[in-house]
């Protein structure tokens, strides 16, 4: 997991939200409630909604700002890169490579996706704040936080 990301995403979580006591459903910018002194505080996101942590807020910011990474594509493109445009299987010439791996062993196809998928994401390309349901580019991420 890229800690540095992940911090500047907590901040900003922070900075885009304000401290809110459910209790007296009452904002409490000063992040202590003014009504009942409770420190234990959700988070209140104008126009989104309130919650306890930051996780959700992340996601929030993230799909409201960027694409999520289509993992299918992004494999086939960086197997595109790999291996010749074309190859001849027997008397079929010109075929298209990729296709013909993924039709040949799809089950070794998506082997190669799931381990070139942890190698991007310990390699700090992309990332995961829902654990690996949905991946963005970690770049974007970067894009993302210097434009706000
Ligand atoms: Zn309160």
């Amino acid at each position: 997991m890229n800690t540095e990301i992940q911090k500047k995403l907590t901040e900003l979580a922070y900075k885009k939200t304000i401290p809110f006591c459910y209790g007296d459903y009452i904002e409490c910018p000063k992040g202590v409630c003014p009504k009942c002194g409770s420190d234990d505080l959700m988070r209140f996101l104008p126009g989104v909604g309130v919650e306890y942590g930051t996780a959700w807020v992340i996601k929030h910011i993230l799909s409201e700002g960027l694409a999520s990474v289509d993992l299918d594509e992004a494999f086939e493109n960086s197997m595109r890169d790999c291996y010749p445009e074309t190859t001849t299987i027997g008397f079929l010439k010109d075929y298209d490579t990729v296709n013909a791996m993924k039709e040949l062993d799809p089950v070794g196809w998506r082997c190669a996706q799931a381990d070139w998928e942890s190698f991007e994401a310990n390699d700090g390309n992309i990332i995961s704040f829902d654990n690996g349901a949905t991946y963005y580019q970690v770049s974007d991420i970067e894009g993302l936080i210097e434009e706000i």
